[in-house]
């Protein structure tokens, strides 16, 4: 139970995440009073983050390099790392021409904290580094709530291994960057983009193929198979906009393929006809929910940052009325004799009785099967489509009809602390009648422990969008006008996790 509710804060957590437009308004730029860390006081001392301060002010004077701190009480961000993508290219950290800019987001009360590197400081701080310092040098002592030692130390190892770093490789120009409404993309988020748009061509190129061969019930699965992958291309092209990680990039491309494969070589199990309503469908559904809620959500904030997304999200939602329109011209639609070519005729669902076989007729009553007769008046070939509302019923081992489902589920022995127990699920053929029992075991009750989850409970704080955006300070080590950081930028490189 205490699982459970963890579960559902953390969702609700989730939901109530900000938007990262949002979270970098809250934030306020330590440039602005020449410093380079924006600390919350309420979880650290002013001394300290002066402390920290000079480290970053010193590394600065000696390297050029510009390494900027986001230490933040609660930061309700989905993401710590897609925040910190994106207000490194805000502010522009690290000089315009060599790139050496470095950002480090903490956020207690999210227990996340991530690394975000510059183009020019990839070669000297490569993900694997920054991650490790992250796991091993700052997440144990964030654990034991020294957020001042743990940044420090890390401060330190970063300046030892820019030191260790030869010169040359420090420094690297931006690659091309695309900017769409408010967001940027760089060449690696391009890749991966054009790696979705490729995917789906392939199956738009399937599905004009297919969409010119006369009509017929394969026709129809095939258009159907291309229709639900076309729509999982679209969302994957959706969701590689809304996450910036490069982790989260591969996980929604390799998905894509995975899904797509798997459909593909699972359909003739799955379902036998378009119509069906399978767990195929219900996978999907819930992968659209998913892919939809958070898009959706942050569209609804802020439209401008996901500008380039929209089009494709119009295109994942109307491809379900196309999809329906499709199906239904090519079960409709001419068909063509096999035999002489000649056009053949619908019967009607009363007088294709006389052309279906006993047990055909009974799974048109119980809805299981709609069968579609088509007959050649020129040559009487006869062709019969089924089309299989899959779900309630399936296809009954003793007589093959879609007649057989689960009537009744019987507890034989209820299980004990002491010992299992058993239980029955009678399933039974409303054509044939028969019956089968299938047995199982009901696991031996454990008594629930106490055990602590693995969900941070957030301590009951919510987010209010009132007034908390003051809450950030910035350490200022002098009174004179601001600056500003020196027109860098990232491409996503660095690492984040969580303590
Ligand atoms: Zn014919
Ligand atoms: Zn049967």
């Amino acid at each position: 139970m205490k699982k459970l509710l963890a579960a559902v804060c953390f969702i609700v957590f989730n939901l109530h995440a900000i938007s990262i437009e949002d979270a970098i308004q809250q934030t306020k730029n330590p440039r602005s009073s020449n410093a380079w860390i924006t600390y919350d006081a309420s979880a650290m001392a002013a001394h300290r983050a002066g402390r920290l301060n000079r480290q970053l002010e010193k590394l600065n004077k000696k390297t050029g390099v510009e390494f900027a701190i986001i230490f933040k009480k609660n930061l309700p961000v989905e993401s710590a790392k897609d925040y910190a993508h994106q207000i490194f290219n805000t502010w522009k950290i690290g000089n315009r021409e060599t790139n050496t800019g470095l950002l480090l987001v903490v956020l207690v009360d999210q227990r996340q904290w991530a690394f975000e590197v510059g183009y020019g400081l990839e070669a000297a701080l490569p993900d694997s580094f920054t991650g490790s310092l992250g796991r091993n040098t700052m997440a144990p002592e964030f654990r034991r709530g020294d957020y001042y030692k743990g940044i420090a130390d890390a401060i330190g190892e970063i300046e030892k291994k820019i030191d260790a770093t030869p010169k040359e490789e420090l420094g690297a120009k931006a690659p091309f960057q695309l900017a769409i409404g408010k967001a940027t993309y760089n060449l690696r988020d391009i890749v991966f983009i054009f790696a979705h748009i490729a995917i789906f061509l392939v199956v738009v190129f399937f599905v004009l193929q297919t969409a010119f061969k006369p009509n017929s019930l394969e026709k129809a699965k095939t258009i159907h198979l291309f229709f639900m992958q076309l729509f999982v291309a679209a969302i994957g092209i959706v969701l590689s906009f809304f996450y910036t990680s490069w982790f989260f990039k591969s996980f929604f491309l390799a998905g894509e393929i995975i899904a797509m494969v798997i459909m593909h070589q699972t359909w003739d199990e799955t379902t036998e006809s378009p119509v069906s309503l399978s767990a195929l469908y219900l996978v999907l559904f819930a992968f659209t929910a998913i892919a939809v809620i958070v898009p959706v959500f942050r569209l609804w904030h802020n439209p401008a940052e996901y500008y380039a997304a929209i089009p494709f999200l119009i295109f994942a939602i109307l491809i379900f009325p196309i999809y329906f329109w499709a199906l239904r011209a090519i079960r409709r639609g001419k068909h063509i004799c096999e035999k002489c070519k000649n056009l053949m005729e619908l019967q009607s669902e009363e007088k294709e009785d006389t052309w279906l076989k006993k047990y055909q007729i009974a799974e048109e009553k119980l809805k299981s099967v709609d069968y579609d007769v088509w007959v050649c008046r020129k040559c009487e070939y006869i062709r019969i489509e089924p089309y299989i509302h899959a779900g309630a019923y399936d296809k009954c081992p003793q007589c093959s009809a879609m007649a057989f489902r689960f009537v009744e589920n019987k507890v034989l022995t209820p299980a004990t602390y002491s010992s299992s127990g058993t239980g029955v699920e009678i399933y039974k053929c409303s054509y044939c009648r028969k019956q089968e029992n299938r047995h199982y075991t009901i696991p031996q009750k454990t008594r629930s422990s106490s055990s602590s989850s693995g969900y941070s409970s957030g301590g009951g704080s919510s987010y209010s969008s009132s007034s908390s955006s003051s809450s950030g300070s910035s350490y200022s080590s002098s009174s004179s006008s601001g600056s500003s950081f020196g027109g860098g930028s990232s491409g996503g490189g660095g690492s984040s996790g969580s303590w």
